[in-house]
């Protein structure tokens, strides 16, 4: 159990619905950890002798070690191996050897017993990589001790084995009982989670836990990569705020796991400290504006968008911060922050979720995943689930498929992109060029299965002269009065159109010339209705009919209902032209 983790936790931006039940976790957690400080049970130092064995792996030496706090953190390896041989050292009362936050050294005894006749190679592994400076004495035959310092404050290579954990390696010689002071000093909280392995087994181990994180890691990767081509392809910049946050988050994880330190700036162990609060930052103010921009919140709730965008504006002065502040201040700065921005996009989700919008519904789905995989991992600390590798990386695996599912959300705004490039933003009817292409191929398949094929050119009667005596905004409204009159009285698989300006189209597969006159003139008596009388409007329409397969291409067709809708102007407007009333060869074969 990694209080820390639980902490850190509660400060990332993904645990929107259950940072109330984190928050609770955090506290608790803390009191127990600073109960399990306090408390440090006086025992005996050979019970707590850890006899090793030559299959170990990753055996957890909770029950093994003892604890001392050195409150000035000032004792040196002299003071505390006689502190440690007066018994000042106690076994750690606590469930969780997780101490939290606190400004003292601490010190861990721990005596290895090798009863065989053959020395043993052993590796000793403290599992949470943050912690600052921790250094290892180990007793030698001759009364010396053999030192090892490492700690995520040093530079990387000086490390015993190069590895994101901290690892020691030591050789515990035939028939000996090996004493062991381990000093930890950290700014954050002080896990002390130490397990020891045989070469052997930990290759095993580590070589599981690379896949693992090859896979976690490898995940990101593929998603900020794919979601970089959509940006370029489709320049919307929700996809960039998207792969930042998921760059942002990623990294972020990476810096907990200690894969930053060792991969990206090795010989920055400052930076290395700093970037975590820095990243945390960087999350939640990418996580913050993705949300906004996904849900487009500001159609839905100006108010919630003010108050997100004054968050963004706090996160960004904690960004910069970030850099400059100690971690210890910052880390808390971010963990009140995260809880005012978990509560606001879990508003924001449900706001646009009720007002029907599409993309909520993956954006809700998706933190949904999350929490999911929180809740499997709270209660596994609980110890209602049995420690397993799922419920151990539930939130990881959670976080992940948020990640997938949030993608989701965009892809179906990229449908919503693809549909609006059709669509004309006026009247909601396909636009010119979804009429272009579906006339073309419309047009293609009549001529394929010799069907007829219907096309009506609709012209709004002295529109300049309405524009000119009501104005642009009502001229506008006419539009939408015919476009919705064509929208409510054609039917698929007829398609009605804004062809541009004052015209619309409507194509009718499959309909013959007298239904589509029919329709024609049912269209041109309801616009006259609809309008009032100080308001006349009305409409010409030129239909054109392709039959037999007489008419060779599109643009045959397009002109032919052009000419009709000319003719019906030149008639007075308000009527109806089929051009073969004026070509009756129109749709004769030709000899
Ligand atoms: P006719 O009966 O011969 O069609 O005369 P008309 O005035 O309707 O035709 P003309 O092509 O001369 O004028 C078309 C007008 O339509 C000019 C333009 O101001 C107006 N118009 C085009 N698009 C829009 C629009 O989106 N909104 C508004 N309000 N007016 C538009
Ligand atoms: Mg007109
Ligand atoms: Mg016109």
């Amino acid at each position: 159990m990694k209080t820390d983790l639980v902490w850190s936790w509660v400060c990332t931006t993904k645990l929107h619905v259950v940072v109330a039940v984190r928050v609770l976790a955090y506290f608790g957690w803390t009191l127990c950890s600073s109960a399990g400080a306090a408390q440090i049970v006086a025992g005996d130092a050979e019970k707590a002798a850890f006899a090793v064995r030559d299959n170990m792996q990753g055996l957890k030496l909770l029950d093994h070690i003892q604890l001392l706090e050195d409150k000035s953190a000032t004792l040196t390896i002299n003071d505390i191996s006689r502190l440690g041989r007066e018994g000042g050292f106690a076994a750690p009362a606590s469930i969780s050897p997780n101490i939290g936050y606190t400004k003292s050294a601490w010190w861990v005894k721990l005596t290895l017993v090798n009863s065989a006749a053959e020395p043993l190679d052993v590796i000793l592994r403290q599992h949470y990589p943050l912690i600052d400076y921790i250094d290892l004495w180990q007793a030698r035959a001759d009364g010396s001790w053999r030192l090892h310092r490492t700690g995520d404050m040093r530079p990387f290579r000086e490390r015993d084995i190069e590895h994101r954990d901290f690892l020691f390696r030591m050789t515990l010689p035939p028939q000996s009982s090996t004493v062991h002071y381990l000093r930890y000093e950290t700014e954050g909280p002080t896990d002390i989670s130490l397990s020891l392995y045989t070469p052997i087994k930990l290759i095993k181990a580590l070589s599981r836990e690379q896949l693992a994180y090859g896979l976690y890691y490898g995940g990101f990767l593929v998603l900020v990569i794919y979601n970089l081509f959509i940006f370029i392809a489709v320049r919307d910049r929700v996809f960039l705020y998207y792969l930042l946050y998921v760059v942002s988050y990623g990294l972020y994880m990476g810096c907990h796991n200690g894969l930053t330190f060792q991969f990206l700036w090795p010989d920055y162990p400052g930076w290395g400290n700093q970037s975590l609060v820095v990243l945390l930052a960087l999350s939640l103010f990418w996580a913050l504006q993705f949300s906004r921009k996904i849900l487009s919140i500001g159609s839905f709730s100006p108010r919630l968008d003010k108050i997100a965008v004054a968050l963004l504006a706090v996160v960004f002065v904690s960004l910069c911060g970030a850099m400059v502040f100690p971690y210890s201040f910052m880390i808390v700065a971010l963990s009140i922050i995260t809880m005012l921005e978990m509560p606001l996009i879990l508003a924001m989700g449900v706001t646009c979720l009720l007002a029907g919008f599409a993309p909520a519904r993956y954006f809700m789905v998706a933190w949904s995943a999350l929490i999911v995989g929180v809740i499997v991992y709270m209660l596994k600390i609980f110890g209602l689930l049995p420690h397993t590798f799922l419920t151990e990386n539930g939130f990881q695996i959670g976080s992940l498929i948020e990640m997938v599912l949030l993608s989701l959300a965009l892809g179906s705004r990229v449908n919503d992109l693809k549909r609006q490039s059709r669509t004309d933003a006026l009247t909601s009817l396909a636009n010119r060029r979804e009429f272009d292409d579906i006339l073309r191929s419309e047009f293609h398949r009549a001529y394929r299965n010799q069907q007829p094929l219907s096309l009506l050119m609709i012209d709004i009667d002295y529109f300049k002269q309405f524009n000119d005596r009501f104005g642009h905004a009502k001229g506008d409204d006419v539009l939408k009065m015919v476009g919705g009159l064509l929208g409510s009285n054609v039917r698929k698989p007829n398609i009605p159109c804004r062809f541009g300006g004052e015209e619309f189209a409507v194509i009718l597969p499959r309909t013959r010339c007298r239904e589509a006159m029919t329709l024609a003139e049912r269209l041109r008596a309801q616009v006259e209705q609809k309008s009032g009388d100080s308001e006349q409007v009305t409409i010409s329409i030129g239909v054109a009919c392709a039959e037999n397969g007489v008419v060779s291409s599109v643009s045959q067709l397009l002109d032919a209902a052009d000419r009709a809708l000319y003719y019906a102007k030149e008639q007075g407007r308000n009527r109806v032209v089929n051009i073969e009333e004026l070509e009756p060869m129109f749709n004769l074969a030709r000899p």
